[in-house]
């Protein structure tokens, strides 16, 4: 694995890690990983598995393609598919933390992860601190004497704030802690947060790493062996595996990440520039735009800034339904990464749940809109905005 990890670039990696085709007696050289559905694995002598598979919940050769294939990705040793990203979430604090532990968390989380820790993992008397993980000092005046995990999101949704990554880690690390971050967001193309210091990089494969809103799936990349060995026993003992097929897809869509993320980034960075310049929009929040407050630190530990923008277009609540519903091109939907572009209104949709007085404090206001930009035809995209603001 280190050696494929260090000689091929990216693109090359996504395409052929783990699906080396095999020329041994038998076999029949496939260029593509077949899906290999058998649940059970017969073996010829009762104490040697073949080839080390007994029991698909255990080893799957397809799922075990793809996960070669997601280590290579994050510069990793090892890699884990799950069922979906928040399966690997569970399955990462319930292997590594006990009863008494603590966490310290970003307080503007993916707002599955903050439902799993306040109304699951909280019960198994494990605590949670929220911070403005942005500013690092809040970040180490958090940490207890019990604190074993510092989990963060760079960027956070639908804010687009960044935390500094290697900042962190230091800190994580001064305190023997294990720094998490989940690098949904900008893919394993624009950002390695292993390279940065981080001890485990998490995915919702789901999203860009899948890209084709066709899939769920989570990934978990690390290069810490012990970590690796007790968040496999985990997920083997509790169950969350990803299924071959679902394996095989989250494969094909791999193939094409860095072209996708590519065309992403340059339509997001149009579009973005675009509504910028709107009358009717009265902020743009886009890593990749200088007027971003972190676009330093941005260019810093990210190659690109991805597709995700947020936007406050002017006027009321009524005013930003009226624009959205307008639109003929953008799906009215949650989820992001797929290739299709995605809008949505977190006050009335993704945060929902949350109440208007938290939302509005962070900063989640009754027309901030949030875009997934897809890879379609930018002048396409733009037309339908421009429809949107009925100009
Ligand atoms: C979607 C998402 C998750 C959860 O992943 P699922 O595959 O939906 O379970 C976690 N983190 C982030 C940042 C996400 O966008």
């Amino acid at each position: 694995m280190n050696k494929i990890k260090n000689k091929y670039g990216f693109a090359t990696k996504a395409i052929h890690v783990g699906e080396e085709p095999n020329f041994s007696d038998g076999a029949t050289g496939d260029v593509v990983v077949p899906i290999h559905l058998s649940t059970t694995f017969a073996r010829k002598k009762v104490t040697e598995p073949t080839a080390g598979y007994d029991y698909t919940r255990s080893l799957n050769p397809t799922r075990k393609a793809l996960e070669s294939k997601l280590a290579s990705l994050e510069n990793a040793d090892f890699g884990l598919a799950f069922s979906s990203g928040l399966a690997a979430e569970t399955t990462l604090v319930l292997a590594l933390l006990q009863q008494g532990d603590h966490i310290v968390a970003f307080d503007d989380l993916y707002g599955g992860t903050k439902r799993l820790f306040n109304h699951i993992i909280i019960n198994y008397g494990i605590e949670i601190s929220y911070v403005d993980a942005s500013n690092t000092d809040k970040v180490s005046k958090a940490i207890q004497p019990n604190t074993r995990l510092v989990w963060i999101e760079s960027p956070s949704n639908p804010l687009l704030k960044l935390c500094d990554i290697k900042a962190v880690a230091e800190i994580a690390h001064k305190h023997n802690l294990i720094l998490v971050v989940d690098n949904t967001f900008l893919s394993p193309y624009f950002q390695n947060p292993l390279d940065l210091g981080a001890d485990v990089v998490l995915h919702s494969s789901t999203k860009y790493i899948g890209g084709h809103s066709d899939v769920l799936g989570g990934s978990i990349m690390l290069s810490d062996e012990t970590l690796y060995e007790k968040i496999k026993y985990q997920q083997n003992a509790t169950g969350a595996v990803l299924a071959p097929f679902d394996s095989y897809l989250t494969m094909r869509g791999i193939k094409t990440l860095e072209l996708r993320m590519q065309r992403h980034h340059q339509n997001a960075l149009l579009i973005a520039v675009f509504l910028e310049q709107h009358p009717k929009v009265n902020r743009v929040i886009y890593p990749g735009l200088e007027s971003h407050p972190q676009h330093h630190l941005a260019k810093q530990q990210t190659t690109g800034s991805g597709g995700i923008i947020s936007f406050e277009i002017a006027g009321t609540i009524d005013d930003a339904t009226r624009f959205l519903e307008r639109l003929t091109l953008f799906a009215l939907a949650e989820s992001l990464g797929g290739v299709e572009s995605l809008i949505e209104l977190p006050a009335l949709m993704t945060h929902a749940s949350v109440s208007k007085d938290s939302r509005e404090k962070i900063g989640i206001t009754d027309t901030l809109i949030r875009i997934s930009i897809g890879i379609e035809d930018s002048k396409d995209l733009i037309n339908d905005l421009k429809h949107g603001f009925n100009d």
